[in-house]
């Protein structure tokens, strides 16, 4: 497999084992990278240092949601560096305040709070529901098994994961899991001190699940009756991924009842700002002054180079009709992987998601795989980097494709061709 890619001139060769080796002396080796540097990226493509070429179906875990180096971006950051990059929050600027009330039209009635990324915007709506139940000792979240929500102690103790846990206990208290999708362990669950729940409307790390209809109907129904609030955590699934602004409204798209739908809160980072750091949670109407003056904060939170960004990448999803695109291709993209699961039964399982938040699912022995203690995802994953194609193994079984959403037609083409020929290779 190695040999697939010709041997790159000895400078690049040099470039690859010296930036290798300022990790290894000098980064936390808290990741396990794969084996490339990369440089530059154009498009749905990025380039390692040595020149080759990869699509770049990951977007960086369903952050680039434009692709890399477009230009929109590119413009928005340099105009708005000119004016002013960061004022703190001590004052009020106009691209913060405009975002917000972007996300609030395309949400529903509330407010919303800028942090830094995914994690801390999921603290937020943790220290929301303390204060929502404080004054009734009330201060239990519970959070899906398999569930993801970030990095941080609090994050991992809501994290239904045990992997993220270990070697960090004790873990931070007030949280306990359910099953995902299961209505009646939920209603179950509860105890006397529970607050809120909350959940992914499409699980990503966890392998790709959607929530179902009656799984979000029934959430918000029984949080009403039994005054707990419902947060979601629209980190990933979120920005148009799904086809709609956020997972549930495409989940709920013509379901009765499921138009009026909403959380009481939600988070979002990732594709928020297409690649440049930020964060957020909205907080619904009923909730949203609960977070009174001096009670939450964050100095970078909502920069108004942050929110410029946002603000473009909004715009240019909207003008260029990308979440239409999303269903549209991501639809083709699915029946595709449906067809290679047909045609290739001993690899391909399955196909999970919906538009832009798909996954390969893999059959558990693969053959071609015993040799290796590496999982089926992982060592699927490194052949489609030989073949030119990024993606995003979530567990062991499961491949994610996180396109950019202005993924053309062709390109997606491309994608699965090299995921056919991957596939052959494992026959
Ligand atoms: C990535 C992710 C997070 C964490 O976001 P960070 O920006 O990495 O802190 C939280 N929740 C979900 C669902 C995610 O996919």
């Amino acid at each position: 497999m190695k040999e697939i890619v010709p041997a790159p001139p000895a400078i690049v060769r040099n470039d690859y084992e010296s930036i290798r080796e300022l990790f290894t002396r000098n980064v936390v080796p808290s990741y396990g990278r794969f084996e490339l540097v990369l440089s530059h990226g154009a498009g749905s493509y990025v380039f390692d240092v040595a020149g080759k070429r990869y699509l770049d179906l990951g977007s960086g875990i369903a952050v680039c949601c434009l692709g890399h180096a477009h230009p929109a971006i590119t413009e928005a950051l340099v105009e708005q560096s000119k004016k002013l990059i960061h004022v703190s929050n001590l004052y009020f600027t106009e691209p913060q305040g405009r975002l917000a009330a972007e996300l609030v039209k395309r949400i529903g009635a509330g407010k919303v709070f800028f942090a830094n990324s995914g994690a801390e915007a999921n603290e937020g709506l943790f220290k929301l529901a303390r204060k929502f139940g404080h004054d009734e000792g009330r201060f239990e979240i519970l959070t899906a098994t398999n569930s993801f929500h970030g990095r941080t102690l609090a994050g991992i103790a809501a994290t239904g994961q045990d992997k993220v846990k270990k070697g960090f206990e004790p873990m931070t208290p007030g949280f306990r899991h359910i099953p995902y999708n299961d209505l009646a362990a939920a209603r179950a669950a509860l105890s006397p001190a529970t607050v809120a729940i909350l959940i992914e409307g499409v699980q990503g790390e966890g392998g790709v699940t959607p929530a179902t209809p009656e799984y979000l109907l029934g959430l918000r129904a029984l949080c009403d009756e039994k005054k707990l609030l419902l947060l979601m955590d629209g980190v990933q699934c979120g920005h148009y991924r799904t086809g709609r602004f956020q997972s549930f409204q495409k989940i709920l798209e013509g379901v009765p009842g499921g138009e009026k739908f909403l959380p009481d809160g939600l988070s979002m980072a990732k594709s928020l700002g297409g690649g440049f750091p930020i964060g957020a949670f909205w907080v619904r109407a009923p909730y949203a002054d609960l977070l009174s003056a001096g009670t939450h904060g964050t100095t970078y939170g909502g920069t108004p180079l942050a929110c410029a960004v946002a603000l473009k990448v909004l715009e240019v999803l909207d003008r260029e009709n990308l979440a239409e695109q999303a269903v549209k291709l991501g639809g083709w993209l699915k029946a595709e992987i449906e067809r290679l699961a047909k045609t290739y039964p001993t690899v391909v399982k399955g196909a999970r998601g919906m538009g832009f938040i798909l996954g390969i699912e893999l059959m558990e022995k693969i053959p071609a795989f015993a040799a290796s203690d590496k999982t089926a995802a992982l060592q699927f994953t490194n052949r489609l980097h030989a073949a030119g194609v990024l993606t995003v193994p979530a567990g062991s079984q499961i491949v994610r494709l996180l396109p950019p959403l202005n993924l053309k037609l062709e390109e997606a083409a491309e994608g699965i061709s090299k995921i056919e020929e991957v596939i052959k290779g494992l026959v």
